[in-house]
């Protein structure tokens, strides 16, 4: 039907790949070596990476914030498309997953570019939001606890200033979405923010079938 998305199989998926900008040496390493850990499937894909790198570039980002840095690779990508005086604001609570995550944005020489937080991420949202820094983010990235998704949404947006993207991973989650016999914790809650999101006057939105589905929203 040629009103539905293309299904990616690895035959094409590995197409994409091969037609989009190469990611840099030091993602490359980063991504090989998180790939055998058992939580690996929290890291984003390299066509997301592509994707977000392209994104940054193209919005001239100056200040971004990450929610959910696990070891490090979005972030990386995220920070070798920022200038060489822009920042990320990087938001976890794993020290042994992020001093991974710092060895390889060393590595990349990117390191000086992001501010990692290592506490909840909503404490760290709530500072910058006391220093004052409403409306000075370009972009945000949210990729951590589900249940928490709407908190971390509201305090983004609230961080970004006019015409900033605030994107939402996982937002698909591997289908359960769009299937009503999965109604865990997780799946509620990404189910009622893409919901809210959608009916969300402050933002302009859209849905991608990128990685596990990939939201983007503009404010308003
Ligand atoms: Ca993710």
């Amino acid at each position: 039907m040629s009103s539905s998305t293309i299904v990616v199989n690895d035959q094409i998926d590995g197409y994409l790949l091969n037609h989009v900008r190469s990611e840099s040496e030091t993602a490359e390493a980063l991504r090989k070596a998180t790939a055998p850990m058992p939580a690996s499937v929290m890291q984003v894909s390299p066509l997301q990476g592509a994707f977000m790198s392209w994104l940054v570039r193209f919005m001239n980002v100056k200040n971004a914030l990450e929610v959910g840095t696990f070891t490090g690779y979005s972030a990386l990508c995220v920070a070798e498309a920022l200038p060489a005086d822009g920042k990320l604001v990087a938001c976890d609570v794993s020290e042994e997953w992020t001093s991974m995550a710092r060895e390889y944005w060393e590595r990349g020489g990117v390191a000086q570019k992001i501010d990692l937080q290592l506490r909840p991420a909503v404490e760290t949202l709530d500072a910058l939001l006391q220093e004052g820094r409403e409306r000075s983010f370009d972009f945000a990235f949210i990729d951590a606890d589900k249940p928490n998704y709407d908190r971390y949404y509201e305090r983004c947006l609230r961080l970004l200033r006019v015409g900033g993207v605030v994107a939402v991973d996982n937002v698909l989650w591997t289908g359960r979405v769009a299937d009503d016999s999965y109604n865990d914790e997780s799946t509620l809650a990404i189910r009622a923010l893409n919901t809210k999101i959608q009916h969300d006057e402050r933002v302009n939105n859209v849905m991608l079938p990128i990685g596990d589905g990939l939201t983007l929203a503009t404010k308003r």
